[in-house]
């Protein structure tokens, strides 16, 4: 289906990221990978379902990284035709204690990152005719949590820049939306489990428990795969007109 199209996904050396870009591959698009740590092994996995793969190692807290980026895939590619905003980190405090510089590289990373690949992939869209902007929120983006101040507020953020980019382009083949996944058991949720762990002292499987029991009623984690499945969907001919959504992958989180 996205034979000869280009995705470029960010943070997709782990986690959603790259469960993403694999389901974008699988469909045939080429990849470009982003993202900090390993990226041999992401590209080599990407490779390996027959379709051309690039990293670029931009720091997404970087305006001038991420122009760099664009400019990069623009180069390998021709242009982005399918732009994932997954980038994300993560940083629990109550928020008097919450130090500066962490509410910055939240905001920066999770929210900011997204306007600087958006405005600089929307004009290459329009020219086609064609794009999908994916925007990778969270239940967070439509419901918060104590100790989250940043998080919630990036990504209740980005549910908004998801809305005003969908207006905008609603009269073209470009469209953008957002996917909010509940708990997803990724090195960025596996952190929140060691810390419980350690802070209640339970064990690993006990803290996973408790952890979904908070939030998430049918008590499972949702998988990479499932928003990879979704993330193709919003790039078929089915979804053009499903535009400004955020669609929530919560094991009923926020149904509550
Ligand atoms: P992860 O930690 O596994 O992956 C995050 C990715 O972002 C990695 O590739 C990392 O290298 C990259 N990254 C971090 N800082 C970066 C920076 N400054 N520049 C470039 N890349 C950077 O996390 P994940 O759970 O896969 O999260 C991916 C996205 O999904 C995030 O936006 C997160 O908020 C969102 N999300 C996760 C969950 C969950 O339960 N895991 C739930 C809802 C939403």
């Amino acid at each position: 289906m996205l034979k000869g199209k280009t995705a470029l996904v960010t943070g997709s050396t782990s986690g959603i990221g790259l469960g993403i870009a694999k389901a974008l591959a699988q469909q045939g698009a080429n990849i470009v990978l982003n993202g900090f740590g390993d990226a041999e092994g992401p590209k080599a996995e990407i490779a390996a379902l027959g379709v051309e793969v690039e990293y670029h190692g931009a720091d997404m807290s970087k305006p001038s990284d991420i122009e760099d980026m664009m400019k990069f895939s623009a180069s390998k590619f021709g242009r982005v035709d399918v732009l994932v905003n997954n980038a994300g980190i993560q940083h629990v405090a109550k928020v008097e204690d919450f130090p500066v510089e962490r509410w910055d590289a939240v905001i920066a990373i999770n929210l900011t990152s997204a306007f600087h690949t958006t405005r600089l992939a929307v004009p290459d869209m329009r020219k086609t005719n064609w794009g999908r902007i994916i925007n990778i929120a969270s239940a967070h983006g439509l419901v918060a949590s104590a100790q989250k101040s940043a998080y919630v507020a990036a990504k209740h953020g980005i549910v908004g820049l998801t809305k005003s980019v969908a207006l905008e382009t609603a009269t073209t083949g470009v469209t953008c939306n957002a996917i909010c996944p509940g708990w997803v058991l990724t090195p960025l949720v596996q952190k929140q489990i060691d810390d419980r762990s350690s802070r209640e002292g339970i064990s690993i499987e006990q803290a996973q428990k408790d952890l979904l029991g908070e939030k998430q009623p049918s008590l499972q984690f949702t998988t990479v795969e499932q928003l990879g499945g979704l993330a193709v969907f919003l790039c078929s001919p089915t979804a053009d007109q499903v535009r400004g959504v955020a669609w929530q992958v919560d094991g009923g989180w926020t149904a509550q």
